[in-house]
């Protein structure tokens, strides 16, 4: 609205803000940019910055086609605090005057929509893992570790760890809350040269926002100290992954109030003080939790870091922390979704390579599958390491093994038309490039076969 225009256009007049970022990611959550010039702010707002939609991955478009305008959400402008001159607004893109459905950020506000008619909002906050590498004379890559303290095989929270990075970790802390990230906290994680960055809690569009403009600052400031930021979900074969965990919560979308602690209102039927939507939503996760894998784990590489405990020799500590197997329980981490408190759950399956927008969208429906058909997600594992369990107490449980590999996972979501309508047009798309993705590897010949392999026979 022009109230909201003015003041935007003050505050950029303000900081001094010559140029502004139009920026949208593609399917993978890549992001996309054009500079544009202040002084074309309207231009930006009503029409949008015009991009090639064949040039882009997964915008369904061809060379054809009609320009994509991306044009800026008011509610998202924010300066670049390491490039002060310079703005950053995230878009929503339309073709012909419409909509476009293939924007992944577009789709995501279809089903936050979709969601609130049904009276709910989805409300959460990413925990995004990365690595500082650096590359080696040989190619390969290794924990970026100058002072040669981050050695340790359990370094998690580790005081030396986090010296030796304190700087580039405040300069991203200060930057990413200039930015709107709210974030509350960060630490040396379980792996040599891995940090975890927690957000602070918003709606569904803005922590998709938020981890996309948290990649974005990184791979950016990383660089001045001399390291590579990656997000690549399984850098190393024997360190833990990096995940982008999600906290999350159904409210109520008049009245803004928590919908998932019992508050005393009926029976606890789960032993978790959970109410029956908080029930139900997750029953409705579990149930799509493999088409949800599909978008969690978005690459080959993903599912390095979700392969069953029998099959893991090692980490660096021992434990990759990450779930293979689909499970809900109290507040334990080796649950897929972890309930700290009755307030919220942890969903430790998205790898940090997600698309957060195709997460949300793909959690808004199959959650609300579950409310509306009060899918029952069984009994709460409540107590135990479920990385423990044998097969059978796991077939007992009614645990299903996650999609070991991205070409399940894909089967997965092509079986299930509920997320797929989550994802609109995007779901066709996206089963496709995966498909070309994993036919690609399949007839890629790796180190590791030729190792094993040469003269093996
Ligand atoms: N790095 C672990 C993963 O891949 C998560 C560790 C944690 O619990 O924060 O999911
Ligand atoms: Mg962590
Ligand atoms: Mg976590």
């Amino acid at each position: 609205d022009d109230e909201k225009r003015e003041q935007v256009r003050h505050t950029l007049e303000s900081q001094k803000i010559e140029f502004i970022l139009a920026q949208f990611v593609d399917i993978h959550g890549c992001p996309k940019v054009k500079q544009v010039p202040v002084d074309c702010f309207d231009d930006l707002v009503d029409g949008g910055a015009g991009f090639a939609g064949g040039a882009v991955w997964g915008l369904g478009q061809g060379p054809h086609n009609h320009d994509l305008m991306a044009r800026a959400d008011l509610d998202t402008f924010v300066r670049l605090p390491w490039r002060p001159n310079v703005a950053v607004a995230n878009c929503d893109i339309f073709v012909d005057n419409e909509p476009w459905p293939f924007c992944v950020r577009t789709n995501l506000r279809r089903m936050v929509g979709r969601f609130a008619e049904a009276g709910y909002t989805l409300n959460g906050g990413f925990e995004p893992e990365h690595f500082l590498v650096e590359k080696t004379p040989d190619g390969g890559i290794r924990p970026w570790d100058p002072l040669g303290v981050d050695t340790l095989a359990k370094p998690c929270y580790d005081f030396r760890g986090m010296c030796q990075t304190m700087d580039y970790l405040q300069e991203i802390i200060r930057c990413g809350n200039q930015m709107g990230l709210g974030i509350y906290q960060s630490d040396h994680e379980d792996a040599n040269g891995q940090y975890e960055i927690n957000f602070g809690w918003t709606h569904a569009l803005h922590a998709g926002d938020q981890l996309v403009r948290f990649r974005m600052m990184a791979g950016q400031i990383a660089p001045k100290y001399g390291a590579v930021a990656t997000f690549m979900a399984k850098p190393f074969d024997d360190k833990t992954g990096s995940g982008a965990h999600l906290h999350f919560h159904v409210a109520d979308s008049a009245s803004g109030r928590n919908l998932f602690p019992l508050n005393g209102d009926g029976e606890d039927l789960k032993g978790l003080g959970l109410s029956s939507t908080a029930i139900h939503f997750i029953g409705g996760l579990l149930k799509h939790i493999g088409a949800i894998t599909a978008i969690a784990s978005p690459t080959i590489n993903c599912y390095r870091r979700i392969q069953s405990g029998e099959f893991v020799y090692s980490s660096a500590s021992g434990y990759t922390w990450t779930p293979a197997y689909a499970s809900y329980g109290d507040n334990n981490r080796t649950q897929l979704f972890r309930c700290p408190d009755p307030n919220r759950f942890e969903d430790r399956s998205p790898s940090a390579m997600v698309n957060p927008y195709l997460l949300l969208a793909a959690h808004m429906a199959a959650g609300l599958d579950g409310i509306r058909n009060r899918i029952d997600p069984g009994d709460a594992i409540i107590g135990e390491n479920v990385w423990n369990l044998s097969h059978r107490q796991r077939r007992e449980r009614g645990m299903i093994l996650l999609p070991q590999n991205l070409s399940e996972a894909i089967a997965a979501l092509e079986a299930d038309p509920v997320v797929q309508a989550g994802l609109g047009p995007i779901a066709q798309e996206y089963i496709r490039l995966k498909k070309a993705e994993w036919s690609e590897f399949m007839r890629t010949v790796t180190p590791w076969e030729v190792q094993r392999l040469l003269t093996f026979i």
